[in-house]
């Protein structure tokens, strides 16, 4: 061996043993040389000047068993390697085939869109709706009810949990009941607060008052004109003696009102509940009717049955209520007014 070239050796080993490998020999390709990785015995071809300047000396093999590790541990195997480091991947789970980049596959940050799209699909159906096309976000799409045929836009996690209704029929369903309880529909309430979403906004057609009104209110008929019930004072009225029988009970109620039938509906009764009209009498004000009634009650309130009691029975009026067996002597007091 000539002396220069062991120089030479001498030179390559002691520059591979600084970066932790071996120097094994020349390599096929000119004047690259094949070397060793000490820690993990793979083998990798360099030139002699890589060796002594490069930053870091990765290894390929190595790094390659450690991806390959990644892919399975995310549930996928690869396909094709693509550009960019997007490769196509197949979904073991589900078999689908999707391009992902390294970094969501390291993270497991991907998820099948067709498997996912599915998953949309069938909970629109569960909820009554078919999706028609994207939302305003990522979170949202545009809906059609199947019923119906309205379409409106959702969030996807109120679909799935069918937290939906279909806001036009819930408006028509409203102008149907103001129609049919002699109400125009005006629209929105137009106050701000957290319920003003429960109210709407009607003109009473007998009177041609606005008033907003709870839209569950409505639907049970529980509302009055409050304008006209302000100043029913000035206007004729009448004194009546009631008989409600609920559940087999049965009491009497003494009150005074401009327009009974609206007066009872503020009771919320029973919608079982059976009213019998005992007496009635026509007095010239409402004012006059009211220190009418007073006067009665102020005389029976110590036989009037107990409002808490009542209360179960009725939401409004349950202050003046008496036994059914003091029918006699409330026919006698109503009598004596008129
Ligand atoms: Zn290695
Ligand atoms: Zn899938
Ligand atoms: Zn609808
Ligand atoms: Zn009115």
């Amino acid at each position: 061996m000539n002396i220069k070239k062991g120089k030479v050796l001498i030179r390559l080993e002691h520059e591979a043993q600084k970066r932790n490998l071996t120097y094994l020999g020349n390599a096929n390709k000119k004047r690259y040389k094949i070397y060793q990785f000490n820690e993990c015995g793979h083998k990798k071809i360099m030139l002699p000047e890589a060796v002594r300047t490069r930053k870091e000396i990765p290894c390929e093999i190595c790094i390659e068993i450690k991806q390959n590790e990644l892919i399975k541990d995310a549930g996928l195997e690869l396909v094709k390697k693509g550009k960019e480091g997007k490769n196509t991947y197949k979904i073991k789970s589900c078999g689908h085939l999707k391009e992902i980049a390294w970094k969501e596959v390291k993270n497991k940050h991907f998820k099948c869109q067709i498997c996912f799209k599915e998953k949309l699909e069938r909970e629109a159906k569960q909820a009554g709706l078919k999706i028609i096309g994207s939302g305003k976000s990522g979170r949202y799409r545009r809906y059609k009810f199947i019923k119906c045929k309205h379409i409106d836009e959702f969030q996807l996690i109120h679909v799935r949990n069918k937290e939906i209704t279909c806001k036009q029929c819930h408006e028509n369903e409203i102008k149907k009941i103001a129609k049919k309880n002699n109400l125009q529909y005006l629209g929105k309430a137009s106050k701000k607060t957290l319920d003003s979403h429960l109210y709407r906004k009607f003109k009473f057609n007998e009177c041609g008052h606005d008033q907003e009104i709870r839209i569950d209110h409505l639907k049970e008929g529980w509302f009055i004109c409050n304008t006209c019930e302000k100043t029913s004072l000035d206007k004729p009225s009448k004194i009546y003696l009631l008989e409600i029988t609920v559940n087999k009970f049965s009491y009497l109620k003494l009150g005074y009102a401009k327009n009974i039938n609206t007066r009872i509906k503020t009771y919320r009764l029973d919608k079982k509940a059976i009213v019998k009209r005992i007496k009635i009498i026509n007095i010239s004000t409402g004012r006059e009717a009211k220190i009418i009634e007073n006067d009665i009650h102020k005389r029976l309130k110590k036989i009037r049955i107990n409002p808490t009691k009542m209360k179960q029975y009725m939401y409004d009026g349950f202050n003046e209520c008496y036994n059914i067996d003091k029918k006699e002597l409330l026919i006698d007091e109503v009598n004596m007014v008129g």
